[in-house]
This record gives C-alpha cells, structure tokens and sequence, in this order.
C-alpha cells in the first residue's frame, strides 16, 4: 500500500516519538496539502502529499533499495491472486510506502538474491540485454557435471526454442552420491544440507546415481535460463539460488525470508 500515517511518517524522519508528533498535529504544526491535519492517524502518500511542520516542507526520501533472499514458494511480482509475492515479505511501511518492484525475476522455486527497488532507471539499466550484468548461481543438479560441460556453457548452448546463450562460466563444487547424500545431510557444505537431502530424494525417485553442486555465471537473462541450459546438457536443476547480480552479494547474515536495504556504497556500486 503506498500510503503510510501522518505521525509515522514524521517519526521515521526523526521529527520526534509518535506522542510527541501527536502534540504537534494537536496544536496546529502541520499542514498536509494546505490544510491544518487534525488526525495524526491521516493516510499519506509520501512522494505526492505536501507536508508541512511550522511552515517547512517535510521531504520523505524517494528511493528504496532492498535486498531479498528470496525463499522458495514465493512468486517475483508485486500483486498475485493466488501466491504469496516478495513484497508481501517485506512487512514495512517504510519501505513498502515506496512501492519498489523486483529487478527480474526469479522462479518461483528458486531461491536467493533479488534486489528490490523504485528506482526505474536502475533497473533498466541492471536488466538491460546490452550490459550483460552478470549473475551468478548455485544449484544442484542431476548427474555428474564435469569437462565437457564447461566446455559446452562456454561456447553456449542451444536452448529448447533455438536460442544459443552467450558464454557462460561453470564450475564444478562437488559431486555427491545420491543414495549417500539421501540419508547423509553431513555433506562438505552444511550450508545446503536441507537441500541436499531434499535433492538427493528427488534424483534417486528419477534413477539418478550422483548430483553435483555447481555455480555458474550468465550474462543474459533468458526465462528459466538455467534450467534449460541444464536441460540443454541433459541434466536437470534440483535447487537453484542465486547468489549474485553484478557487484551485489547475496548477504550470508540473511535467511530465505530475509531482506535489509543495501547500503550507500551497494547503490553506489550498481550504477
Ligand atoms: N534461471 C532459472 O532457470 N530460473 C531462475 O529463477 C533464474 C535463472
């Protein structure tokens, strides 16, 4: 909703506590597009109302940068009228008042860094086809991914609707069993061990003998693009997370779920 509370509003720009606001709406201090407020609890739209205190035009800032770890389940949009959206994650009026939309998009199984933003002009740059931003991602995948693989991605390969991707830079983290790593969460990277396990039920229901944990960088963003250069090579992704977008790093403090606005210097870094 991109509305926010008089006295909220005036809170979080540090004009006082929420009590002390309502004693200066009580006598007569502010103003809301030319008239005197009498509700500290009035609905206002931050970046079009025009708010006065003692006579000074009160200015909300206008740009909101936010950091997503995207859980899975949850679809990249603003509004949905079946899935729960990443901005019904971000539980603050503060930030929510901003309306930010998500920069791309991530499927709605895949997890991890989605950044978040109003800025339009950023994120048509970050999404621009020219700029080739790269992203990076982890995932678990079916088989055991190996030299020709690499060999394959870094040429490109040719998508299901004819597509040929751009170079793409895979390598190889691990390779697990998958009827060890099913009843073995005590992988090398405990990070994954939830879904690791998870995958390794999937592979061994599909017949599979090993999975491997990969990373891989693209340059392009294609829909489904990961999946379907996996596909491309006959193999399947069983995870996926995203772990960066240009300079940005998916923040190892936040858990599926989580969010934090990005620094200056993280904005700073995107343009
Ligand atoms: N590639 C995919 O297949 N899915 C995503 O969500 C992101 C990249």
């Amino acid at each position: 909703k991109a509305t926010i509370r008089l006295d909220k509003m005036l809170a979080n720009l540090g004009y006082g506590t929420r009590s002390g606001i309502k004693i200066l709406i009580k006598q007569g201090a502010v103003e809301v597009n030319g008239n005197r407020a009498k509700d500290h609890g009035m609905q206002i739209r931050p970046l079009e109302d025009v708010v006065k205190l003692d006579g000074e035009t009160i200015r909300y800032r206008d740009t909101v940068y936010v950091m997503l770890h995207k859980p899975a389940g949850v679809v990249s949009a603003t509004e949905d009228s079946r899935d729960r959206t990443v901005i019904d994650l971000i539980e603050d009026d503060d930030v929510t008042v901003l309306s930010p939309f998500p920069v791309g998009r991530l499927d709605k199984d895949t997890e991890g860094l989605l950044l978040l933003t109003n800025d339009g002009k950023l994120a048509h740059e970050l999404l621009s086809p020219k700029k080739h931003v790269p992203k990076t991602y982890r995932s678990l995948v079916t088989g055991a991914v190996g030299e020709d693989d690499k060999i394959a991605f870094s040429r490109g390969v040719t998508l299901d609707d004819g597509y040929v991707t751009m170079p793409a830079q895979l390598s190889v983290l691990s390779r697990h069993p998958a009827f060890q790593a099913e009843g073995d969460s005590a992988d090398n990277d405990g990070e994954y061990a939830n879904q690791l396990a998870d995958a390794a039920k999937l592979a061994s229901a599909m017949g599979e003998q090993t999975l491997s944990w990969i990373e891989l960088t693209i340059h392009e963003g294609k829909f489904h693009q990961v999946k379907r250069m996996f596909e491309a090579v006959g193999k399947k992704v069983l995870y996926l997370r995203r772990v960066s977008m240009g300079p940005l790093l998916l923040d190892p403090e936040l858990s599926p779920g989580g969010w934090r606005e990005l620094s200056e210097d993280e904005v700073d870094s995107l343009r």
